[in-house]
């Protein structure tokens, strides 16, 4: 009798598990469960009129090691090769970040120069923001977000 599988959650995740049982032999019948309108979880990019591409989550994905050679190989059978944009780390791109901030790009500080200084869009320098992470006092919640730590350690504008 063929099983049936359910794959909760249709982010990267939950569509490589289908991708790869489907493709499994004596493959069970998938049903995918996806609470959202749409699939991709995190994967999610918006296209400008102007051509430029903004991700919201992930845009890059390390090659190294067996996941990342498993995943390279997931990107070729599903004949996705040639959308892969190669990018070294002595590339432009590996070396500079943008915040995007009220409609405009902030290129984020590389070096100790750069975080000495203030730059936009921050109000003081970032090493202030270091500093205050050294004096920042335990956290009360059990359970805290991100968002929630950054901002008790960082400073809420960062
Ligand atoms: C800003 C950002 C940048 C990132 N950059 C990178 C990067 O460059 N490279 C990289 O490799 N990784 C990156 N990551 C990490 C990567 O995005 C995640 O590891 C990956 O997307 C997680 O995929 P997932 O399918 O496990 O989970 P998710 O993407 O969270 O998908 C989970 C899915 O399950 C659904 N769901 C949840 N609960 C239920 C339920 N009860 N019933 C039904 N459906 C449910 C959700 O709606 C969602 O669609 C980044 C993450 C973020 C946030």
């Amino acid at each position: 009798m063929q099983r049936t599988v359910a794959v909760i959650g249709g982010g990267i995740s939950g569509l490589t598990a289908c991708y790869q049982l489907a493709r499994s032999p004596n493959a069970p019948k998938i049903i995918l469960l996806e609470g959202s309108g749409r699939l991709g979880g995190w994967l999610h990019s918006t296209r400008t009129e102007d051509g430029a591409v903004f991700e919201h989550g992930p845009r890059g994905i390390r090659p190294a090691g067996t996941v990342g050679k498993n995943t390279l190989l997931m990107v070729s059978e599903l004949g996705l090769d040639a959308d892969v944009l190669p990018v070294p780390g002595d590339h432009p791109a590996s070396k500079n970040r943008y915040l995007y901030v009220s409609g405009a790009l902030h290129r984020l500080p590389s070096g100790i120069g750069g975080v000495l200084r203030t730059v936009s869009p921050f109000t003081r320098p970032l090493f202030w923001s270091g500093l205050h992470e050294l004096a920042a006092p335990r956290g009360t919640q059990p359970d805290e977000t991100i968002h929630s730590f950054v901002s008790r350690r960082f400073g809420k504008e960062v």
